[in-house]
């Protein structure tokens, strides 16, 4: 069977690209493995899809050629979706920093890519293993040839949106990056990003300790510095500043906490000192903390049954330096079972960051995740996927 455009993976950007084409009279074939559309999709944003973030430009993504995004991102933007989530009537709002999530269920999203699919005459095969992927010699329509077990086909235009390794439980598969290589071109190393942090030692025991509390705190990472909420787990750091903050980490790295921005910490203690507040030291923190970890961090501190008189002013300096820049040496992140994406990826070297096509393989595209362009927590990665997807979808 021929098809002009055959799409590996029908996630996000794979579906964007899929009407794009179809949408300019190229038939189009959707191969996935997963038996449903979307699965990551489903599940993003507690289950209502972060779809974008009207802030979303290039100073959003990480990746080893921070110029490659540009591009696609200024072609296809936030207000683009925005637009194409408008005229199929999905009710959304922004909760915080320019992130838009769906109102009712992420499954508005899919419903959106389907529907937009169907118009366009692409067709789906779901639930499908590909065998193996060829390029026959020459140019033109079958230059390339993907056995699957539903079927071989001959294609003009193979693109791979099969995004990272993040999930596997769902279906995410180092494929893309082995027909990378498949095909000759360089792969960035990957890591689990946006993604929490472990520790190990006594400090994994503290945090045991204050599992469940979430805190707001500037986070500092690889130059960056994010103000959002560090959650406490079982066994590290996590929520949306810990997120943020693993895409720039690199491993050995330091993470900087302060837990208070913005307040001058020291000067209320000395103030109250002067006062002649007799409190412990402990409960004056439960003013400005939570009291499980005001208690925790004065007991790590050596502080904790101290009345404020009785604390030295060298002991109150040192307790704010650690409260306001509290440094921390993460063992590592959760991993890919837990991580939103993979950072790294297909080298943009690689590929022409106008049409996502790989310069040494003519015909072969990549878009979405499964490249070295990762997205901040809050809509941009999905952007990316709607960017790059568009992109290969005006070229296919
Ligand atoms: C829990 C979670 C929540 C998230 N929330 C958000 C959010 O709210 N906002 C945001 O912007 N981003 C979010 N993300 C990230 C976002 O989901 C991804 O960046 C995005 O889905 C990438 O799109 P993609 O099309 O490149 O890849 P994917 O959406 O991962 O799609 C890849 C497709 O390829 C298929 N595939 C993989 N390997 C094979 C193979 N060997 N053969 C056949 N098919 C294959 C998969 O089954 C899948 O359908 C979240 C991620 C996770 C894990």
């Amino acid at each position: 069977m021929h098809t002009d455009v055959l799409i590996i993976g029908a996630g996000a950007a794979g579906m964007m690209c899929a009407f794009q084409a179809g949408r300019r009279g190229r038939s189009v074939l959707v191969l996935d493995h997963a038996p449903k559309l979307g699965g990551k999709i489903l599940i993003s944003g507690g289950g209502r899809c972060n779809f974008t973030n009207t802030g979303a430009g290039p100073a959003n993504y990480v990746s080893r050629n921070p110029h490659f995004c540009k591009s696609a991102l200024s072609r296809y933007t936030a207000a683009d979706f925005i637009e194409l989530v408008r005229s199929h009537g999905i009710a959304f709002h922004e909760k915080k920093l320019g992130q838009l999530f769906c109102d009712e269920s992420a499954r508005a999203i899919v419903g959106l890519l389907k529907a937009e699919c169907d118009q366009a005459g692409v067709r789906f095969e779901l639930g499908c293993r590909i065998e193996s992927v060829a390029r026959q010699s020459g140019s033109g329509p079958g230059r390339f040839e993907v056995a699957s077990t539903a079927g071989r086909f001959t294609t003009e235009s193979l693109v791979i949106a099969t995004g990272g390794l993040s999930l596997p439980k769902l279906g995410a598969t180092g494929f893309g990056h082995e027909l990378a290589r498949q095909f000759g071109l360089k792969v960035v190393e990957t890591a689990p990003a946006l993604d929490g942090f472990v520790f190990a030692g006594s400090e994994s025991a503290f945090f045991a300790r204050l599992a469940g509390l979430s805190i707001d705190c500037v986070i500092s990472c690889g130059g960056l510095s994010f103000r959002e909420n560090i959650l406490f787990t079982h066994s590290g750091l996590s929520g949306p500043a810990a997120l943020q903050a693993s895409l720039h980490w690199r491993a050995g790295e330091p993470v900087v906490i302060d837990l208070l921005p913005g307040h001058a910490t020291l000067d209320w203690l000395f103030v109250k000192k002067r006062e002649g507040n007799r409190s412990i030291l402990k409960n004056l923190l439960a003013e400005l903390l939570p009291a499980r970890f005001a208690e925790a961090y004065c007991e790590r501190n050596r502080v904790s049954g101290l009345p404020l008189p009785q604390v030295s002013g060298a002991a109150l300096e040192a307790l704010c330096v650690a409260l306001h820049a509290w440094e921390l040496r993460p063992a590592g992140t959760v991993g890919y079972s837990k991580a939103e994406v993979t950072r790294g990826g297909v080298d943009t070297d690689e590929l022409s960051s106008k049409t996502m096509e790989a310069r040494k393989a003519p015909g072969l595209y990549f878009v979405g995740e499964v490249m070295d362009v990762t997205g901040w927590l809050g809509g941009y990665n999905f952007q990316w996927a709607w960017s790059s997807g568009w992109a290969a979808g005006q070229a296919v």
